[in-house]
Protein backbone atom coordinates (compact mmCIF):
# COMPACT_ATOMS: atom_id res chain seq x y z
CA UNK A 1 0.00 0.00 0.00
CA UNK A 2 1.44 3.32 -0.67
CA UNK A 3 0.59 6.39 1.72
CA UNK A 4 0.47 9.44 0.55
CA UNK A 5 2.30 12.74 2.41
CA UNK A 6 0.04 15.21 2.49
CA UNK A 7 1.79 17.74 5.36
CA UNK A 8 6.16 17.81 4.59
CA UNK A 9 7.33 16.95 8.20
CA UNK A 10 9.76 20.11 8.09
CA UNK A 11 10.25 22.77 10.16
CA UNK A 12 9.03 25.61 8.01
CA UNK A 13 6.57 26.17 5.45
CA UNK A 14 6.07 24.24 2.05
CA UNK A 15 3.77 26.07 -0.72
CA UNK A 16 4.25 27.24 -3.84
CA UNK A 17 3.39 30.74 -2.53
CA UNK A 18 7.48 30.40 -1.49
CA UNK A 19 8.23 29.59 -5.21
CA UNK A 20 9.79 33.16 -6.17
CA UNK A 21 11.39 34.16 -3.30
CA UNK A 22 14.49 35.47 -3.28
CA UNK A 23 17.26 35.23 -0.28
CA UNK A 24 20.03 38.18 -0.62
CA UNK A 25 23.16 37.45 0.45
CA UNK A 26 23.07 39.43 4.19
CA UNK A 27 20.02 37.19 4.54
CA UNK A 28 21.43 33.98 3.76
CA UNK A 29 22.92 31.42 6.10
CA UNK A 30 24.59 29.06 3.58
CA UNK A 31 24.95 28.78 -0.08
CA UNK A 32 25.83 26.04 -2.44
CA UNK A 33 27.20 27.52 -5.87
CA UNK A 34 27.57 24.37 -8.60
CA UNK A 35 29.09 27.33 -11.10
CA UNK A 36 31.87 27.74 -8.14
CA UNK A 37 32.53 24.56 -6.76
CA UNK A 38 31.49 21.04 -7.45
CA UNK A 39 27.70 20.27 -6.82
CA UNK A 40 25.18 18.18 -8.76
CA UNK A 41 21.36 16.39 -8.19
CA UNK A 42 20.84 13.77 -9.70
CA UNK A 43 18.03 10.61 -9.83
CA UNK A 44 19.27 6.90 -9.54
CA UNK A 45 17.04 3.73 -10.77
CA UNK A 46 17.72 0.90 -8.71
CA UNK A 47 16.77 -2.51 -8.16
CA UNK A 48 14.36 -2.57 -5.11
CA UNK A 49 16.35 -4.76 -3.18
CA UNK A 50 18.90 -2.15 -2.98
CA UNK A 51 16.83 0.02 -1.73
CA UNK A 52 15.77 0.90 1.95
CA UNK A 53 12.93 3.09 1.85
CA UNK A 54 12.79 6.72 2.84
CA UNK A 55 16.54 6.12 3.90
CA UNK A 56 18.73 9.35 4.87
CA UNK A 57 22.13 9.56 4.37
CA UNK A 58 24.37 12.79 5.25
CA UNK A 59 27.92 12.29 3.82
CA UNK A 60 29.89 15.28 5.64
CA UNK A 61 29.00 18.29 7.67
CA UNK A 62 25.42 19.05 8.44
CA UNK A 63 24.29 23.18 7.44
CA UNK A 64 24.99 24.22 11.40
CA UNK A 65 28.85 22.95 10.97
CA UNK A 66 28.84 25.68 8.15
CA UNK A 67 30.31 29.04 8.45
CA UNK A 68 27.80 31.68 8.23
CA UNK A 69 27.58 33.81 4.76
CA UNK A 70 29.86 30.45 3.51
CA UNK A 71 29.89 29.06 0.26
CA UNK A 72 29.68 25.65 0.36
CA UNK A 73 29.54 22.06 -1.68
CA UNK A 74 26.13 19.57 -2.10
CA UNK A 75 25.46 16.90 -4.03
CA UNK A 76 22.01 14.90 -3.38
CA UNK A 77 21.14 11.46 -5.30
CA UNK A 78 17.67 10.54 -4.79
CA UNK A 79 17.81 6.72 -5.50
CA UNK A 80 14.74 5.24 -6.71
CA UNK A 81 13.08 1.48 -7.79
CA UNK A 82 9.70 0.20 -9.28
CA UNK A 83 8.66 -2.24 -11.86
CA UNK A 84 7.21 0.84 -13.66
CA UNK A 85 10.42 2.46 -13.70
CA UNK A 86 12.63 3.44 -16.44
CA UNK A 87 15.74 5.46 -16.59
CA UNK A 88 14.45 7.76 -18.95
CA UNK A 89 12.07 9.13 -16.44
CA UNK A 90 15.50 10.49 -14.21
CA UNK A 91 15.99 13.53 -16.01
CA UNK A 92 11.81 14.14 -15.83
CA UNK A 93 12.00 13.89 -11.77
CA UNK A 94 15.04 15.62 -11.33
CA UNK A 95 13.68 18.85 -13.12
CA UNK A 96 11.20 18.77 -10.40
CA UNK A 97 13.63 19.52 -8.15
CA UNK A 98 14.26 23.35 -8.81
CA UNK A 99 10.12 23.48 -7.90
CA UNK A 100 10.47 21.23 -4.72
CA UNK A 101 13.11 23.82 -3.28
CA UNK A 102 11.99 26.52 -4.11
CA UNK A 103 8.46 25.42 -2.39
CA UNK A 104 10.49 25.52 0.93
CA UNK A 105 10.17 28.77 3.03
CA UNK A 106 13.44 30.55 2.77
CA UNK A 107 15.34 28.31 0.21
CA UNK A 108 16.38 29.46 -3.25
CA UNK A 109 16.98 26.82 -5.95
CA UNK A 110 18.36 27.38 -9.83
CA UNK A 111 20.15 25.73 -12.24
CA UNK A 112 20.17 21.95 -12.80
CA UNK A 113 22.72 19.03 -13.19
CA UNK A 114 26.00 20.66 -11.73
CA UNK A 115 25.08 24.07 -12.13
CA UNK A 116 22.88 24.06 -9.55
CA UNK A 117 23.10 27.49 -6.63
CA UNK A 118 20.85 26.93 -3.27
CA UNK A 119 20.85 29.49 -1.02
CA UNK A 120 19.39 28.88 2.77
CA UNK A 121 18.26 31.87 4.37
CA UNK A 122 18.76 32.94 8.29
CA UNK A 123 15.77 32.44 9.46
CA UNK A 124 14.64 28.91 8.18
CA UNK A 125 18.12 27.82 9.28
CA UNK A 126 17.18 28.94 12.70
CA UNK A 127 13.74 27.24 12.71
CA UNK A 128 16.00 24.03 12.31
CA UNK A 129 16.04 23.31 8.81
CA UNK A 130 18.94 20.84 8.13
CA UNK A 131 20.12 18.42 5.66
CA UNK A 132 17.99 15.84 6.40
CA UNK A 133 14.82 18.35 6.10
CA UNK A 134 15.70 18.82 2.61
CA UNK A 135 15.97 14.92 1.91
CA UNK A 136 12.49 15.16 3.26
CA UNK A 137 11.36 17.02 0.82
CA UNK A 138 12.73 15.28 -2.09
CA UNK A 139 11.83 12.32 -0.97
CA UNK A 140 7.79 13.24 -0.26
CA UNK A 141 7.27 14.81 -3.39
CA UNK A 142 8.99 12.15 -5.60
CA UNK A 143 6.80 9.32 -3.54
CA UNK A 144 3.83 11.84 -4.25
CA UNK A 145 4.07 12.68 -7.62
CA UNK A 146 5.31 9.35 -9.05
CA UNK A 147 3.96 7.29 -7.28
CA UNK A 148 3.08 5.19 -10.41
CA UNK A 149 6.48 4.30 -11.17
CA UNK A 150 8.07 4.59 -7.91
CA UNK A 151 8.00 1.78 -5.18
CA UNK A 152 10.96 2.85 -3.22
CA UNK A 153 12.98 5.66 -2.50
CA UNK A 154 16.16 7.17 -0.54
CA UNK A 155 18.08 9.99 -0.19
CA UNK A 156 22.01 10.39 0.20
CA UNK A 157 23.18 13.97 0.51
CA UNK A 158 27.06 15.02 0.08
CA UNK A 159 28.36 18.00 2.07
CA UNK A 160 32.08 16.81 1.98
CA UNK A 161 33.99 18.42 -0.74
CA UNK A 162 36.09 15.70 -1.64
CA UNK A 163 33.31 13.23 -1.84
CA UNK A 164 31.44 15.75 -4.37
CA UNK A 165 34.33 16.59 -6.58
CA UNK A 166 34.97 12.45 -6.81
CA UNK A 167 30.94 11.46 -7.61
CA UNK A 168 29.91 14.71 -9.62
CA UNK A 169 32.92 13.19 -11.86
CA UNK A 170 32.48 9.75 -11.46
CA UNK A 171 28.74 9.47 -11.42
CA UNK A 172 26.93 12.53 -11.99
CA UNK A 173 28.67 13.84 -15.25
CA UNK A 174 29.05 10.05 -16.56
CA UNK A 175 24.90 10.11 -16.51
CA UNK A 176 24.27 13.32 -18.22
CA UNK A 177 26.78 12.25 -20.72
CA UNK A 178 24.98 9.34 -21.14
CA UNK A 179 21.46 10.71 -21.31
CA UNK A 180 22.53 13.20 -24.11
CA UNK A 181 23.99 10.94 -26.24
CA UNK A 182 21.14 8.62 -26.21
CA UNK A 183 19.48 12.18 -27.53
CA UNK A 184 21.85 12.87 -29.87
CA UNK A 185 21.80 9.16 -31.54
CA UNK A 186 18.10 9.75 -32.46
CA UNK A 187 16.95 11.93 -35.58
CA UNK A 188 13.54 12.60 -36.59
CA UNK A 189 13.40 9.97 -39.21
CA UNK A 190 14.26 7.64 -37.07
CA UNK A 191 11.74 7.73 -34.10
CA UNK A 192 8.21 6.31 -34.89
CA UNK A 193 6.21 9.79 -33.37
CA UNK A 194 6.59 13.01 -32.06
CA UNK A 195 5.17 14.70 -29.02
CA UNK A 196 3.04 17.84 -28.34
CA UNK A 197 3.59 20.23 -24.90
CA UNK A 198 1.15 22.43 -23.93
CA UNK A 199 2.90 23.32 -20.30
CA UNK A 200 2.71 26.51 -21.15
CA UNK A 201 -0.80 27.04 -22.26
CA UNK A 202 -1.45 28.69 -18.37
CA UNK A 203 0.01 31.89 -19.37
CA UNK A 204 -0.44 30.97 -23.22
CA UNK A 205 -3.26 29.64 -24.12
CA UNK A 206 -3.32 29.19 -27.74
CA UNK A 207 0.75 27.39 -27.88
CA UNK A 208 1.66 24.20 -28.29
CA UNK A 209 5.90 23.04 -28.80
CA UNK A 210 5.86 19.87 -31.48
CA UNK A 211 8.90 18.27 -29.83
CA UNK A 212 11.06 16.41 -31.79
CA UNK A 213 14.58 14.76 -31.06
CA UNK A 214 16.37 17.23 -33.33
CA UNK A 215 14.18 20.27 -32.20
CA UNK A 216 13.44 20.47 -28.23
CA UNK A 217 10.83 22.79 -26.82
CA UNK A 218 11.95 26.04 -26.86
CA UNK A 219 12.37 26.70 -23.42
CA UNK A 220 15.38 24.10 -23.12
CA UNK A 221 13.77 21.87 -20.86
CA UNK A 222 12.15 19.38 -22.82
CA UNK A 223 13.65 16.86 -25.30
CA UNK A 224 11.73 14.61 -26.87
CA UNK A 225 13.11 12.09 -24.59
CA UNK A 226 11.79 14.15 -22.03
CA UNK A 227 8.22 14.58 -23.48
CA UNK A 228 8.05 10.83 -24.17
CA UNK A 229 8.44 10.35 -20.21
CA UNK A 230 6.06 12.71 -19.39
CA UNK A 231 3.40 11.12 -21.70
CA UNK A 232 4.48 7.95 -19.93
CA UNK A 233 3.99 8.99 -16.70
CA UNK A 234 1.06 10.97 -17.20
CA UNK A 235 -0.63 9.58 -20.50
CA UNK A 236 -3.67 12.19 -19.71
CA UNK A 237 -1.20 15.00 -19.41
CA UNK A 238 0.85 18.07 -20.89
CA UNK A 239 2.52 15.63 -23.53
CA UNK A 240 0.84 13.91 -26.09
CA UNK A 241 1.69 11.44 -29.26
CA UNK A 242 1.73 13.30 -32.28
CA UNK A 243 1.66 10.97 -35.04
CA UNK A 244 3.88 11.20 -38.31
CA UNK A 245 2.07 9.50 -40.91
CA UNK A 246 0.98 11.89 -43.09
CA UNK A 247 3.54 13.66 -44.85
CA UNK A 248 2.63 16.81 -47.21
CA UNK A 249 6.34 18.41 -47.41
CA UNK A 250 9.30 16.76 -46.05
CA UNK A 251 11.15 19.42 -46.63
CA UNK A 252 9.26 22.07 -44.43
CA UNK A 253 8.34 19.16 -42.23
CA UNK A 254 4.79 19.89 -43.06
CA UNK A 255 2.30 16.72 -41.81
CA UNK A 256 -1.56 16.50 -41.62
CA UNK A 257 -0.63 14.61 -38.54
CA UNK A 258 0.95 17.47 -36.67
CA UNK A 259 -1.65 20.01 -38.10
CA UNK A 260 -4.43 18.16 -37.00
CA UNK A 261 -2.57 18.00 -33.19
CA UNK A 262 -1.71 21.65 -33.18
CA UNK A 263 -5.33 22.75 -34.03
CA UNK A 264 -6.72 20.23 -31.60
CA UNK A 265 -4.64 21.49 -28.94
CA UNK A 266 -4.59 24.62 -29.70
CA UNK A 267 -8.32 25.03 -29.50
CA UNK A 268 -8.69 25.94 -32.82
CA UNK A 269 -6.11 29.01 -32.48
CA UNK A 270 -3.81 27.16 -34.80
CA UNK A 271 -4.12 25.41 -38.17
CA UNK A 272 -0.80 24.74 -39.98
CA UNK A 273 2.96 24.69 -38.18
CA UNK A 274 5.68 23.48 -39.99
CA UNK A 275 8.62 21.62 -37.94
CA UNK A 276 11.45 23.10 -40.09
CA UNK A 277 10.22 26.56 -41.55
CA UNK A 278 10.53 29.98 -40.03
CA UNK A 279 8.64 31.77 -42.75
CA UNK A 280 6.24 29.75 -44.01
CA UNK A 281 3.87 28.80 -40.92
CA UNK A 282 6.36 28.53 -38.00
CA UNK A 283 6.11 26.90 -34.92
CA UNK A 284 4.43 29.20 -32.14
CA UNK A 285 6.14 30.83 -28.79
CA UNK A 286 4.76 31.43 -25.94
CA UNK A 287 7.29 33.28 -23.85
CA UNK A 288 10.18 31.07 -22.15
CA UNK A 289 12.20 30.64 -25.13
CA UNK A 290 15.81 30.39 -24.66
CA UNK A 291 16.43 31.84 -27.88
CA UNK A 292 14.96 34.29 -30.52
CA UNK A 293 16.00 34.27 -34.14
CA UNK A 294 14.76 36.98 -36.57
CA UNK A 295 15.59 37.30 -40.27
CA UNK A 296 18.44 39.59 -41.28
CA UNK A 297 17.35 41.28 -44.42
CA UNK A 298 21.02 42.94 -45.60
CA UNK A 299 22.63 39.28 -45.52
CA UNK A 300 19.75 37.00 -46.25
CA UNK A 301 20.35 35.44 -43.26
CA UNK A 302 19.00 35.36 -39.27
CA UNK A 303 20.60 36.73 -36.27
CA UNK A 304 19.54 34.58 -32.96
CA UNK A 305 19.79 36.37 -29.55
CA UNK A 306 19.90 34.64 -25.88
CA UNK A 307 17.61 35.56 -23.32
CA UNK A 308 20.93 36.57 -21.21
CA UNK A 309 22.09 38.94 -23.89
CA UNK A 310 21.23 42.99 -22.61
CA UNK A 311 23.13 44.47 -25.75
CA UNK A 312 21.42 45.46 -29.02
CA UNK A 313 21.56 43.34 -31.72
CA UNK A 314 21.93 44.32 -35.49
CA UNK A 315 18.08 44.25 -35.93
CA UNK A 316 18.43 47.56 -33.95
CA UNK A 317 16.49 45.57 -31.46
CA UNK A 318 17.43 44.33 -27.57
CA UNK A 319 16.22 40.73 -26.55
CA UNK A 320 13.01 41.93 -25.26
CA UNK A 321 12.03 43.73 -28.52
CA UNK A 322 12.03 40.98 -30.10
CA UNK A 323 10.31 39.01 -27.43
CA UNK A 324 7.68 41.39 -27.40
CA UNK A 325 6.91 40.30 -31.03
CA UNK A 326 7.52 36.76 -30.85
CA UNK A 327 5.53 35.76 -27.93
CA UNK A 328 1.91 35.03 -26.80
CA UNK A 329 1.42 32.02 -29.07
CA UNK A 330 1.13 33.59 -32.10
CA UNK A 331 2.69 33.03 -35.65
CA UNK A 332 4.94 35.40 -36.63
CA UNK A 333 7.12 34.23 -39.85
CA UNK A 334 10.50 35.90 -39.96
CA UNK A 335 10.63 35.69 -35.87
CA UNK A 336 10.78 32.52 -33.91
CA UNK A 337 11.66 31.41 -30.33
CA UNK A 338 13.58 28.49 -29.83
CA UNK A 339 15.94 26.12 -27.78
CA UNK A 340 19.72 26.82 -27.73
CA UNK A 341 20.15 23.46 -28.37
CA UNK A 342 18.29 23.76 -31.56
CA UNK A 343 21.15 26.30 -33.08
CA UNK A 344 23.44 23.11 -33.93
CA UNK A 345 20.63 20.92 -34.70
CA UNK A 346 20.11 19.89 -38.78
CA UNK A 347 17.01 20.65 -38.67
CA UNK A 348 17.51 24.36 -37.88
CA UNK A 349 15.28 26.23 -40.32
CA UNK A 350 16.65 23.65 -42.84
CA UNK A 351 13.58 24.71 -45.31
CA UNK A 352 15.11 27.91 -45.62
CA UNK A 353 18.78 26.63 -45.91
CA UNK A 354 19.65 25.95 -42.59
CA UNK A 355 22.48 27.12 -40.08
CA UNK A 356 24.41 28.41 -43.01
CA UNK A 357 22.01 31.34 -42.53
CA UNK A 358 23.44 32.22 -39.02
CA UNK A 359 25.14 35.62 -39.51
CA UNK A 360 25.25 37.01 -35.83
CA UNK A 361 25.17 35.95 -31.65
CA UNK A 362 26.26 37.31 -28.97
CA UNK A 363 29.60 36.30 -27.87
CA UNK A 364 28.62 34.63 -24.89
CA UNK A 365 25.98 32.16 -26.63
CA UNK A 366 28.36 31.38 -29.56
CA UNK A 367 30.67 30.00 -27.48
CA UNK A 368 28.03 27.73 -25.70
CA UNK A 369 27.54 26.19 -28.95
CA UNK A 370 30.44 26.60 -30.85
CA UNK A 371 31.82 23.00 -30.80
CA UNK A 372 28.70 21.89 -31.64
CA UNK A 373 27.43 24.30 -33.84
CA UNK A 374 31.19 23.93 -36.03
CA UNK A 375 30.63 20.45 -35.87
CA UNK A 376 26.98 20.27 -37.63
CA UNK A 377 28.78 22.82 -40.24
CA UNK A 378 31.04 20.80 -40.79
CA UNK A 379 28.50 17.63 -41.24
CA UNK A 380 26.26 19.57 -43.32
CA UNK A 381 28.54 21.75 -45.84
CA UNK A 382 32.15 20.83 -45.24
CA UNK A 383 33.01 24.59 -43.55
CA UNK A 384 35.34 24.28 -41.14
CA UNK A 385 34.85 26.77 -37.98
CA UNK A 386 32.09 28.07 -38.88
CA UNK A 387 31.63 30.32 -36.11
CA UNK A 388 34.72 32.53 -37.03
CA UNK A 389 32.24 33.70 -39.94
CA UNK A 390 29.02 34.48 -37.49
CA UNK A 391 29.14 38.04 -35.96
CA UNK A 392 28.82 39.09 -32.52
CA UNK A 393 28.53 42.63 -30.62
CA UNK A 394 32.00 43.22 -30.30
CA UNK A 395 32.39 42.65 -34.38
CA UNK A 396 29.27 44.86 -34.81
CA UNK A 397 25.83 45.85 -33.86
CA UNK A 398 24.66 47.37 -36.60
CA UNK A 399 23.97 45.47 -39.88
CA UNK A 400 26.24 47.91 -42.43
CA UNK A 401 29.23 46.72 -39.75
CA UNK A 402 27.99 43.23 -39.82
CA UNK A 403 28.00 42.80 -43.85
CA UNK A 404 31.37 44.13 -44.00
CA UNK A 405 32.79 41.79 -41.78
CA UNK A 406 30.67 39.00 -43.48
CA UNK A 407 31.60 39.99 -46.62
CA UNK A 408 35.84 40.03 -45.45
CA UNK A 409 34.93 36.16 -44.23
CA UNK A 410 33.10 35.44 -47.36
CA UNK A 411 30.07 33.76 -45.13
CA UNK A 412 27.69 31.91 -47.07
CA UNK A 413 24.23 33.51 -46.80
CA UNK A 414 25.82 36.31 -48.59
CA UNK A 415 25.19 33.96 -51.95
CA UNK A 416 21.85 32.45 -50.70
CA UNK A 417 18.20 33.26 -51.77
CA UNK A 418 16.58 36.37 -50.32
CA UNK A 419 14.58 34.30 -47.39
CA UNK A 420 11.24 37.05 -48.36
FE1 LIG B 1 6.43 22.66 -23.05
FE2 LIG B 1 8.74 24.02 -22.94
FE3 LIG B 1 7.08 24.29 -25.00
FE4 LIG B 1 6.41 25.29 -22.62
S1 LIG B 1 8.10 25.93 -23.92
S2 LIG B 1 5.06 24.16 -24.02
S3 LIG B 1 7.29 23.70 -21.26
S4 LIG B 1 8.19 22.43 -24.42
ZN1 LIG C 1 6.59 28.61 -22.42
Amino acid sequence: IKIKVTEIPIPVAFSSTYEGEIIRRGDMQVEFDGSRVDCFELVCTKEASEIEDHEFKLIGPDFDQMEVGSKQQIAYIVNVAGKNMQSDFEPVFERKFHSYLNCIEGVMHTGQRDMIRIRISKATFEAGFRAKDLAEVLYCNIMNEFDAVVDKCSVTIITDGVECTRLRHELAIPTYDRRDERLESLTDESVPVYYSCIMCQAFSPSHVCVVTPERLGLCGAVSWLDAKATNQLDPEGPCQVITKERVIDERLGRYEDVDEAVAKFSQGALEHVTLYSIMEDPMTSCGCFECICGIEPFSNGVIIANREYAGMTPLGMTFPDLASMTGGGVQTPGFMGHGKHFISSKKFMKAEGGIERIVWMPKDLKDQVSERLNKTAKELYGIDNFCDMVGDETIATDPETLLAFLTEKGHPALGMDPMM
